[in-house]
């Protein structure tokens, strides 16, 4: 039964990939919705531009996208009849060292062993219990805290995932293997040596191992707008250029729920929430920020390593002491000298990224919260490493440091990618520890971003779960999309 008539049932404010899974789910379960961006286009993370030179599509932010194409929600959705296509490259992510040879991530599990040599079995136990248990845990693994619905598969995930990424290590011998795990989990944007952080390369490292990591053709964009799309098709409305910063700014609902991180939804909504709440948004912790730059490339990165020239993703840091050092360097405030490097290569299985013949390249590192250092030379200088030539090819460049970051998205506090830290004080009880962290202390708010369970990245599943608490709380719904996780 629906509460009293309003302008909407449910308002979302915010159209990164949490608040259109959102706003989606509530348009689905037959709730007018209408979705509120504050920029000019939709999208938050998801957004490709010509950022370097006409004819050259950058990703802005997110470029590889195993999770979303993982994401129990995004997968019941009809996207491809939305315009969106994923592209698979063969070799998911490359990791060059200084010797001239690369460690690869494969679909397959046996090949990907084979190259650790004396590593091998151990790589395959590590990964293969996970991979085999994915279907069980996946929707745990990606959701709030609560009691499992296969404990024992849980507990042999939460065994090795709990452990820092120096822990989880300790059983390989060779610098190729430790290494290449090293690259998987500097993604968690913490010291390697931090309890979790062997979560995030185990998930990553799995999600190659099962359907790969792709990128969608024409840019990230596409899987915004086949979310908006679709939004509109089921009668969903958006709303662009309006930017909240107070509740009276939006139109009568029932439930709002909000994109956006901790920090503005205290400013938005503040006043309204209970002293201990607010108490836990202001202390809620944002993390390292990212510097990234953009190239339009004469011709492909010149990688020394075979698997790196085939690699959609290529992590550039060599091996796991100097990537660990790296890492704890920024988490204490410096710029690394040889920061870590995350580099994708859209242009090499997506042609419609650039003009004949030339390439893109999109890559960042971690920074200090806030920094505003120019990491274009270093970042640079790690390429022409392990590319010898790269510079040479380069036809114009675009950079964004941390603080412009902020201001091109509100979400990214200081640079932060993931809507706050992830480690084991946030990663379940994010914002705050509730029984519900979706729900705030205020009747009819609740937050939906990346600063929710499970975190960062594009899947959507934060908005979905926010979505699905809205749904029971204020409309009483026992929702009927999606309920198979
Ligand atoms: C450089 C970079 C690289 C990344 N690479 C990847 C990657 O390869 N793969 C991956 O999966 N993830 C990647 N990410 C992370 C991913 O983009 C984010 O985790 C994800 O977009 C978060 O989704 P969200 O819906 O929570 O918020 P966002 O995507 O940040 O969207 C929030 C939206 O809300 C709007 N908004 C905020 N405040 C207001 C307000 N007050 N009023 C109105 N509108 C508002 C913003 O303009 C924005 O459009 C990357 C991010 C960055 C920055």
């Amino acid at each position: 039964m629906k509460p009293e008539t309003r302008d909407y049932d449910a308002v979302v404010v915010g159209s990164g990939p949490n608040g259109l899974a959102a706003a989606i789910l509530l348009q689905q379960n037959g709730l007018s919705v209408l979705l509120v961006e504050g920029k000019d286009t939709i999208g938050g993370g998801m957004r490709s531009a010509e950022l370097t030179l006409p004819g050259f599509i950058h990703d802005v932010c997110s470029a590889i996208h195993p999770l979303a194409a993982a994401s129990p929600f995004f997968q019941t959705l009809p996207l491809k009849e939305h315009g969106l296509e994923y592209i698979y490259p063969d070799i998911a992510a490359a990791h060059p060292f200084d010797n001239g040879s690369a460690a690869s991530l494969k679909h397959s599990i046996g090949e990907t062993a084979g190259q650790f040599g004396i590593d091998a079995t151990t790589y395959s136990q590590l990964v293969s219990s996970v991979v085999n248990d994915w279907p069980a845990i996946a929707s745990d693994v990606l959701g709030p805290m609560h009691y499992p619905k296969h404990p024992l598969a849980m507990a042999r995930f939460g065994l090795k995932a709990l452990q820092s990424l120096t822990g989880i290590t300790r059983g390989f011998n060779t610098e190729e293997a430790k290494g290449f795990f090293a690259g998987m989990g500097a993604h968690s944007m913490q010291p390697l040596n931090k309890p979790t952080t062997a979560a995030v390369a185990l998930v990553l490292t799995v999600a190659g191992h099962l359907g790969g990591w792709p990128l969608p053709k024409g840019g990230s964009q596409q899987i915004a707008d086949s979310l908006a799309s679709y939004f509109i098709s089921l009668g969903g409305k958006i709303e662009t250029n309006t930017y909240i910063t107070s509740l009276d700014q939006l139109p009568s609902a029932n439930a709002v729920l909000f994109d956006v991180s901790p920090q503005q939804l205290l400013q938005i909504a503040g006043h309204k929430f209970s002293n201990i709440y607010r108490w836990q948004l202001e202390r809620y912790r944002y993390g390292m920020g990212v510097f990234k730059v953009d190239w339009a490339l004469d011709g492909p990165i010149p990688f020394k390593a075979g698997e790196c020239r085939r690699a959609g993703t290529v992590h550039i840091g060599n091996t796991l002491t100097e990537i660990a050092a790296a890492e704890q360097h920024v988490w204490q405030g410096g710029h690394p000298e040889k920061p870590f490097v995350l580099l994708t290569q859209q242009s090499l299985f997506d042609p419609s990224r650039a003009p004949e013949g030339k390439h893109t390249g999109w890559a960042y590192c971690h920074v200090p919260n806030g920094s505003t250092v120019d990491m274009t030379d270093a970042i640079e200088k790690q390429i022409e490493r392990f590319a010898p030539g790269f510079r040479e090819r380069i036809l114009a460049r675009n950079t964004i440091n941390s603080t412009q970051m902020q201001e091109y998205n509100a979400n990214y506090i200081g640079g932060d990618i993931n809507g706050g830290v992830i480690d084991i004080g946030q990663l379940f009880t994010r914002p705050a520890l509730r029984w519900s962290p979706y729900k705030t202390s205020a009747k009819g708010l609740y937050i939906c971003s990346a600063s929710t369970p499970p975190g960062g990245g594009v899947h959507g599943m934060c908005g979905y779960h926010a979505g699905k608490r809205a749904l029971k709380d204020v409309f009483g719904h026992d929702f009927r999309i999606g309920t198979r996780f």
